[in-house]
């Protein structure tokens, strides 16, 4: 039987109007047609300032998928949690802006949110998304060895600076900093400028971490080669481990362009590849950490097998584990209770600007097969155990 199956520990942090609640949004969310109609309306009124929507969705998408609208207004949250166990990992969750003014605003935030986590438990990384940083389009071209102008070539400075503001500013204060994953098309151009960070700040332990997408081909290649340099030059190594979330997006572009798919042709194929992974990890932990964002029940078992099996404790300082907040609380609080590394992904930012990446969670809930039907099954076990 699943260890996760506890409903009573999975949402000991939850109301019964808070679950109730939960239950009649996933129930929403359930129904593509209405989830795709709900955005297109919903971008537009929040857009066009239609009175009343933003309280709304306060009180619903936000406040199931994130943690307030700044850093110290989610300090509630991540106080709670951390009372279970479960360390909170802000993720400014502002999306789609691409103007310098934003990025240098968001180089700011994630200093900020540095200093936040320095000495702090509750907080054990900070994160942040390459495009948080610079133009999709010109990490692109960086990666395709396009022709930068003058004002392109400014511009990427500019973006290399703001890395090494936030890797120098984590190896003060000795604060873990890992970087998201995108979409392929970037990701080269990501993964050297992290790499380079990894090699200078890693000396003596895993302070920058990237993120490896295991839907891609050719992943577990590239971890080995990033092994084999990070022994050769005698530095640390720390990634993220994820399936991916550009799926669709990548399979479209790459029948545009002709070019070959870069995911896995099967679900089966992903999950294969992801849990190799795990192993690669679990064989090589004197030189890398790892940290398993994922809500796969059968992936987060292997990994508590494996350590069992290596004989390793729950907490061993070089494994991670990771949900997305308001998403698959069965497991991050089953791990929390036993205390392994349990961590939650805690989106925050004003409303309006977080209404992007809340659209893309109640996206992915209708597009993840049986995400959302485990959420309502989960919370409906609860809401009857409750009553009784
Ligand atoms: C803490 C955390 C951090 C994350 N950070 C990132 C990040 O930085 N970058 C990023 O891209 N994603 C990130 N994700 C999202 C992640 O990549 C997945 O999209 C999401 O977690 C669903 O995958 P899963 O492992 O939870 O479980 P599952 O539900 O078992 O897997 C679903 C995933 O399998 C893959 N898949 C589905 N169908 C197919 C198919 N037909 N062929 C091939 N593969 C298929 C896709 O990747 C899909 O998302 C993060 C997730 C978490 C929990």
């Amino acid at each position: 039987m699943s260890p996760f199956n506890d409903t009573k520990i999975a949402f000991q942090d939850k109301s019964t109007t808070q679950l109730k609640k939960a239950y009649w949004m996933f129930k929403a969310i359930e129904n593509p047609t209405l989830t795709n109609l709900g955005i297109n309306v919903l971008n537009f009124t929040i857009k066009n300032d239609v009175p009343f929507v933003e309280s709304i969705v306060k009180k619903t998408l936000f406040e199931q998928f994130a943690g307030g609208e700044t850093r110290e207004r989610s300090a509630q949250v991540v106080n709670q949690m951390f009372t279970h166990h479960i360390g909170s990992i802000f993720d400014y969750a502002i999306e789609g802006k691409e103007d310098e003014a934003t990025f240098d605003q968001t180089c700011q935030e994630i200093k900020r949110n540095i200093e936040f986590a320095k000495g702090n438990p509750a907080v054990p990384f900070v994160v942040f998304k390459p495009t948080g940083f610079g133009r999709l389009e010109l990490y692109s071209t960086i990666q395709a060895k396009g022709q930068l102008t003058s004002s392109e070539t400014k511009e990427w400075e500019r973006v290399v600076k703001r890395y090494e503001e936030v890797c120098a500013l984590a190896f003060e204060l000795d604060v873990v900093l890992m970087v998201d994953a995108e979409e392929t098309q970037m990701q080269d151009a990501v993964d050297a400028l992290v790499n380079r960070m990894m090699a200078q700040y890693n000396k003596k332990r895993a302070i920058i971490w990237n993120t490896v997408q295991m839907y891609r081909t050719g992943r577990l290649e590239y971890l080995e080669n990033d092994l084999k340099l990070a022994q050769e030059l005698d530095y640390y190594i720390g990634y993220k481990f994820v399936r991916g979330a550009y799926m669709e997006k990548e399979r479209e572009r790459a029948e545009a362009l002709g070019l070959a798919d870069p995911i896995q042709p099967t679900k089966q194929a992903t999950d294969d590849n992801y849990n190799a992974a795990i192993g690669f990890v679990i064989a090589h932990l004197d030189r890398i950490s790892g940290y398993f964002g994922t809500h796969n029940e059968k992936s987060t078992e292997l990994i508590m097998d494996r350590m069992k099996s290596e004989g390793l404790e729950n907490g061993h300082p070089n494994i991670y584990f990771g949900q997305l907040y308001g998403m698959s609380d069965n497991i991050t609080y089953y791990l929390g209770e036993n205390k392994y590394n349990a961590s939650k992904y805690l989106p925050y930012g004003p409303v309006k600007d977080v209404v992007p990446y809340l659209t893309r969670r109640a996206q992915e809930n209708t597009s993840v097969a049986g995400q959302t039907g485990r959420e309502l099954g989960l919370i409906e076990r609860e809401l009857k155990r409750r009553r009784f």
